[in-house]
């Protein structure tokens, strides 16, 4: 059996699987989503993203399509007929089907739920993350609402793609005051000149991360100093280390800003341990 996906109840084989034109997930960009990054055919960090999917939700006054316990049946079994060992898998829910008017639909329609998993070379990820990865700086252009995982993606899309054509991987957004916010798809981190581990504090307009906040646990048992404050482009041209978030990246050091190196333009020691850290408590925690 080929790679399949999970649409509205059914398993369906991935190159025949698609939503109704009218879905207000195509349409409006009305929808949610998770990932979350499965080791060993287990899912790392469920209940902080099952947390933030319903908070997602609930902003949204979107319902849960099932409950937390048959969504992650249904997402395991995604995970079991795609046969990944090492992957991500992937969770959509939209408003639903409707036809085409900004406002809610009345009465409300049910939500439309899509899943796909797909496997990711873990010797490739840890080779990207030997040698480190480049970043580069967009102006902040978001909603104000980018606490909600909304599939509405389109200023990251762009900054992605913008990264992706100066060689980079990732690409920061950066307010009107010249702070980071954060990464297209991650959180930004530095080891500034003190040595203090610094993030962005989620009462700022950034996704609260749910491998950031796993990686807080641990680094407050660590003993590492530790910082919830907003950095300058400046401050991370010039901090020790730099490193992203994510549950696609892990962890993953940045060795250039802009192509200007940080640091000493390789992965700094801080970055190392604290990804072999999340890995192995991911893989501990996995369901
Ligand atoms: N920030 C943004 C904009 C993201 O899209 C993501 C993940 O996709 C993150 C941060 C990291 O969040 P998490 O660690 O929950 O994957």
């Amino acid at each position: 059996m080929g790679r399949v996906a999970y649409v509205n109840g059914r398993f369906v084989r991935h190159a025949d699987a698609a939503v109704h034109i009218e879905d207000r997930g195509f349409q409006l960009a009305d929808g949610v989503y998770e990932v979350w990054a499965v080791f060993g055919g287990r899912m790392a960090d469920a209940p902080g993203h099952f947390a933030r999917l319903k908070r997602s939700l609930g902003e949204l006054r979107i319902p849960m399509p099932m409950t937390e316990a048959a969504l992650s049946i249904v997402l395991r079994e995604t995970l079991r007929r795609n046969r990944i060992v090492d992957g991500m898998v992937y969770l959509q829910v939209n408003r639903g089907v409707a036809p085409r008017d900004h406002a809610f639909p009345t009465p409300a329609v049910p939500p439309s739920v899509v899943m796909t998993a797909k496997s990711v070379d873990l010797a490739a990820s840890e080779a990207r993350a030997a040698k480190g990865v480049g970043v580069v700086t967009v102006a902040e252009n978001r909603w104000g609402r980018c606490d909600i995982k909304t599939v509405g993606l389109l200023p990251n899309v762009l900054a992605k793609q913008t990264a992706r054509e100066a060689g980079a991987v990732e690409a920061w957004f950066v307010d009107d005051l010249g702070l980071v916010t954060e990464g297209a798809s991650s959180n930004a981190w530095i080891v500034d000149r003190e040595g203090r581990l610094r993030t962005r504090d989620t009462q700022a307009n950034i996704l609260r991360g749910v491998t950031r906040a796993t990686l807080l646990g641990l680094i407050a048992e660590t003993g590492l100093a530790f910082e919830e404050r907003p950095f300058t482009v400046e401050e991370a041209r010039q901090s020790r280390e730099a490193f992203i978030t994510g549950a696609g990246s892990l962890v993953l050091p940045v060795v250039r800003i802009d192509s200007a190196p940080v640091g000493d333009g390789v992965p700094g020691p801080v970055a190392k341990r604290l990804r072999e850290l999340y890995i192995s408590e991911a893989r501990r925690t996995a369901v």
